[in-house]
């Protein structure tokens, strides 16, 4: 089930609850079910919709309240609650600081949108002033250097790479010592993705990240997965302890609920949403105008 869907879906639970001439156990439970229902098929993990059912149960009481209008509103404010704590993991994202380096590190699978994603936040921060440079070090792709290159040309933003040095590590090291020393405040670094969780991928990440040191990683998952997103933000998690998630291909077919599933197994929050294939599709994440959002 699409975003649009489970919102839906869940706005019409809504209705049938402000039709129901009394508010007791019963319409309470079967709005609880027809939410966990949607967002089962929208693959939220099974343990958080049961966590959510529970909390709902647990937050609402029908005995304190004898006014209908009241139990509506608590019901309501209830289930809200618990859709932002979905994806509401609590945990700052890394701010940069201005006139010094800082080095953002992308992770993630081949085909994800790591590339697109790494000009698409270097525009973002260079609109709002920050002095931003790219790194490809993704020497596994052929051809990634030349589309990190055209999408930096067109966004006029400067990069550093390489069509004979072989060692990602090496470049990812020399791109960011050139603009180190260039006086950059943002320098973000792409890295290879590969199909499959790999260890070679993973041993690759840990020699990138040990020799540019970056003050934070970033995690880039495609939104489509649906139910493979926790166990792929797991794996991530572990082999390069990233502080961020960007969610990409939210403007398809995503069911949304691999974000919440990977912000939920990770603790990490998402921090944008690539929303299309053009610089400028990118949005801002923030829980509470996320689930505002899903449901219109
Ligand atoms: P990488 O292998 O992870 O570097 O992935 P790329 O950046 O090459 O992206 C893979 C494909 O996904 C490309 O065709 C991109 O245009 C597309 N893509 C990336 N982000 C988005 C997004 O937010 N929405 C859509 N619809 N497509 C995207």
């Amino acid at each position: 089930m699409v975003l649009a869907d489970l919102g839906r879906k869940i706005n019409s639970a809504f209705t049938e609850l402000t039709k129901a001439p009394v508010i007791d156990e019963k319409v309470l439970d079967s709005l609880v079910k027809e939410i966990c229902a949607a967002l089962l098929s929208s693959d939220v993990n099974v343990r958080l919709v049961q966590r959510l059912r529970a909390n709902i149960k647990k937050n609402v009481n029908l005995e304190e309240l004898a006014n209908g209008a009241n139990k509506r509103r608590m019901i309501e404010k209830a289930v809200m609650d618990e859709l932002c704590n979905l994806v509401d993991p609590e945990a700052e994202p890394y701010k940069p600081v201005k006139r010094r380096a800082n080095i953002f590190m992308m992770v993630g699978l081949q085909g994800a949108g790591k590339t697109t994603t790494c000009t698409k936040i270097a525009a973002f921060y260079q609109r709002k002033g920050w002095k931003v440079a790219l790194v490809c070090a993704d020497t596994f792709r052929a051809g990634a250097f030349d589309q990190l290159k055209q999408n930096a040309t067109k966004a006029k933003i400067p990069y550093y790479g390489s069509y004979t040095e072989t060692d990602p590590v090496v470049i990812a090291l020399e791109g960011v010592e050139k603009f180190k020393a260039e006086k950059f405040e943002i320098i973000i670094v792409d890295t290879s993705g590969r199909h499959k969780q790999e260890v070679e991928l993973f041993e690759e990440m840990k020699q990138i990240s040990s020799a540019v040191k970056p003050d934070t990683t970033i995690f880039v998952m495609d939104g489509t997965i649906g139910q493979a997103a926790e166990g792929q933000a797991k794996a991530f998690k572990e082999a390069a302890d990233f502080g961020s998630i960007i969610m990409t291909k939210m403007d398809g077919h995503a069911k949304g609920g691999g974000a919440i599933s990977a912000v939920a197994a990770t603790h990490s929050p998402i921090i944008f949403i690539g929303t299309g294939e053009h610089l400028q599709d990118m949005e801002r994440f923030e829980p509470k105008s996320f689930i505002r959002k899903v449901l219109g």
